[in-house]
């Protein structure tokens, strides 16, 4: 049931984001005090606490005993996120990404600019013959590394919340719980061959193609492994599903000569 003290909540939980998400307040600067905060927005004090306290939960603010309330981030952080994801299976994790790599390769032809194409050509130029694609796998020994390629697709994408998914999903799967159980697949040859589809399809804006270019591709980078190293496909498919992908596959590989 809404009640105008619900309304009022959300009133002064958006009143403060806005200071924030506008610079308003920038990151590392101390808010007004309660009272102070209150009484320019006509709302009890509680209500004012309570609308602290759910930005200090989305890591944008954080109150320190006896020192006040200062700004953390001008965007909710990723670790809520993180946390959240925590009680999900590293199965569950990886069918996720598949999904938001997919749905941002289709958005990316759709919405790229001209610019978000040169950015793309750019980025799959500089990290030819480099097979750490998309993350530096919990495996490796260089982590951090993400392949900027990826990332910008997202950045085409022109959807914030698809970016901000993704960008937490590629910090679970750097959890330590997951070391050892994943590996990446592909080949700096194979990463680039399906670079290649993909910038095609993009240039093209053709977004069928992306999605199956992006498919093939995620499902061939970075997979869960058995502790004898077996791979576990993300996606299980039949035999004959196998074969009639393998085959839109193959007419993708030389789009010139299908019809
Ligand atoms: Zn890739």
């Amino acid at each position: 049931m809404q009640t105008t003290g619900s309304e009022r909540a959300r009133a002064t939980l958006s009143y403060l984001r806005r200071k924030i998400t506008t610079g308003e307040w920038p990151v590392g600067i101390r808010i007004p005090i309660e009272p102070e905060l209150a009484e320019q927005m006509g709302v009890g004090r509680s209500t004012v606490r309570e609308a602290v306290r759910s930005l200090a939960n989305m890591g944008m603010l954080e109150t320190l005993p006896g020192r006040g309330t200062f700004v953390r981030s001008a965007t909710p952080t990723s670790a809520l996120l993180n946390e959240f994801l925590n009680a999900f299976t590293l199965e569950e994790i990886l069918s996720y990404r598949r999904a938001l790599e997919i749905e941002a390769a289709q958005q990316a032809t759709i919405h790229r600019t001209d610019e978000d194409l040169a950015a793309l050509e750019a980025a799959a130029a500089e990290e030819q013959g480099c097979s750490l694609c998309p993350i530096a796998t919990a495996a490796s020994s260089s982590p951090g590394f993400e392949s900027k390629f990826h990332l910008l697709i997202f950045d085409a994408a022109k959807n914030r919340l698809l970016a901000s998914l993704y960008a937490g999903i590629n910090e679970q799967l750097r959890n330590p719980q997951h070391r050892g159980r994943l590996a990446n697949i592909a080949s700096a040859s194979e990463m680039e061959h399906y670079h290649a589809q993909l910038l095609d399809a993009i240039r093209r804006k053709d977004f069928i193609d992306a999605v199956h270019a992006m498919a093939a591709h995620v499902d061939n980078d970075v997979v869960m492994v058995t502790p004898d190293q077996e791979v576990v496909p993300t996606l299980a498919r039949s035999e004959e599903l196998q074969q009639r992908i393998d085959g839109l596959q193959g007419e993708l590989q030389q789009p010139e000569n299908a019809e």
